[in-house]
């Protein structure tokens, strides 16, 4: 869909439940993956999401008025209100927080913290589109139809079998427009109980329409289920709890007269400079390799191809940082960085420290956990002629939590 959006979106992220049915004794929205809660994973999805603009949190009362700490670092206006008692009143209390010129409400389970950003734009855009548009993906099961038995011990008796190419099953983001939430909400005033805000609309009246949603994006209802999120998590990528990864990388670019000569974030006085898009610079570039290898997520030209536009011309440094984030997003954290750059001209001695300060604050460590070291080739092939700059990379990250 390639229209404009001028609309303005808020999102609700139901996290008002006390529900501590999954088993480990505190709500579930407070437990963690990869060292991160429910939560704070649902939040940062919504928080990324560039058709978002405002979110509404919805919290038992009782965390209210000591709110998750990492709220505070979301970057988008972020209000807080208390649930009610059914997840309908919990939504409720949300919308009446929404600001007056938000035109579509996204609301989202915090129980659905692998939700992508490609399902929350599907189901915003939809919605807008629509007027009420929900996530959903098709059973994979073949669904019964049961009577209801008069003894809880005795299997139950199947009155039907549903027609499966017909059957789908509802997760959030729901979207609304601010008139169709309105109605909906009305109802469940009235005293409608529902499970999800969809019914709601469909019983007001209105049309709901289904857009892809995604296996991945499961809902959090029991133990195994924290398992099997932690699995998604990792696919592709990511270490197993309580470990630790190693990774390499090794970059090289031409020097040539007119370009500068940028190593770990620092311009050098030089007469030649690194060839390449961006600002070529090597340090960044192997330390970026080292760091994903290290978890397993490939290399820097899968998630920053120099063939896409943002990347271009993109600081090596920013995408360093990115690399970290994407780290920290399978979970895991950057322990130490150590490189080797092997330039024969000129003498990089003494800009090592800022290179280390640069590539420290990048990945958000320590500059003592960040190690560069320079070398010459002994005027031995290209590097040693000068036509060239190289660097190897180690880095260790660690499991979270
Ligand atoms: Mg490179």
């Amino acid at each position: 869909m390639a229209q404009s959006f001028s609309m303005h979106v808020a999102a609700i992220i139901a996290a008002g439940g006390r529900g501590t049915r999954v088993g480990f004794g505190r709500p579930k929205q407070l437990l963690e993956i990869g060292g991160k809660t429910l939560l704070e994973r649902s939040l940062d999805a919504f928080a990324r999401c560039a058709r978002v603009q405002d979110i509404v949190v919805v919290l038992p009362p009782e965390l209210v008025s000591r709110p998750p700490a990492y709220l505070k670092s979301v970057e988008k206006p972020i209000r807080v209100v208390a649930g009610g008692a059914r997840r309908q009143d919990s939504v409720a209390n949300g919308f009446r927080a929404v600001g007056p010129d938000a035109d579509l409400i996204v609301i989202h389970d915090a129980a659905r913290p692998l939700v992508s950003d490609a399902v929350i734009t599907r189901t915003i855009e939809a919605g807008w589109q629509f007027g009420a548009a929900i996530a959903a993906i098709p059973a994979s099961e073949t669904v019964k139809q049961v009577l209801a038995s008069p003894w809880a011990d005795e299997p139950r008796p199947v009155a039907r079998t549903l027609p499966r190419e017909q059957i789908y099953l509802a997760q959030t983001p729901q979207a609304f427009r601010r008139d169709i939430l309105r109605d909906a909400l009305a109802l469940a005033a009235q005293g409608v109980d529902a499970t999800d805000e969809a019914m709601l609309a469909e019983r007001a009246g209105h049309q709901v329409r289904l857009v892809d949603g995604e296996a991945s994006n499961i809902k959090i209802t029991t133990p195994e289920d924290l398992w099997l999120a932690d699995a998604i998590l990792r696919r592709g990528g990511a270490l197993p709890a309580g470990t630790a990864g190693v990774g390499t990388g090794y970059d090289l670019h031409r020097l040539v007269p007119g370009r500068p000569l940028v190593l770990g974030g620092v311009t050098i006085p030089s007469d030649r400079g690194a060839l390449g898009h961006s600002d070529a610079d090597v340090v960044c570039h192997a330390a970026i390799d080292a760091i994903l290898g290290a978890v397993g997520l490939g290399d820097i030209g899968r998630h920053f191809p120099d063939s896409d536009e943002r990347w271009r011309a993109a600081s090596s440094l920013d995408l360093l940082g990115r690399a970290a984030a994407l780290v920290a997003e399978h979970g895991c954290e950057v322990g130490n960085v150590d490189v080797t750059v092997i330039l024969e001209a000129p003498k990089i001695r003494d800009r090592i420290d800022a290179m280390r300060q640069a590539v420290a604050a990048a990945l958000g460590i320590e500059i003592a956990c960040v190690s560069i070291k320079g070398k010459t080739n002994e005027g031995v092939d290209a590097i040693g002629r000068g036509e060239a700059v190289a660097a190897h990379a180690v880095a260790l990250v660690r499991r979270r939590g």
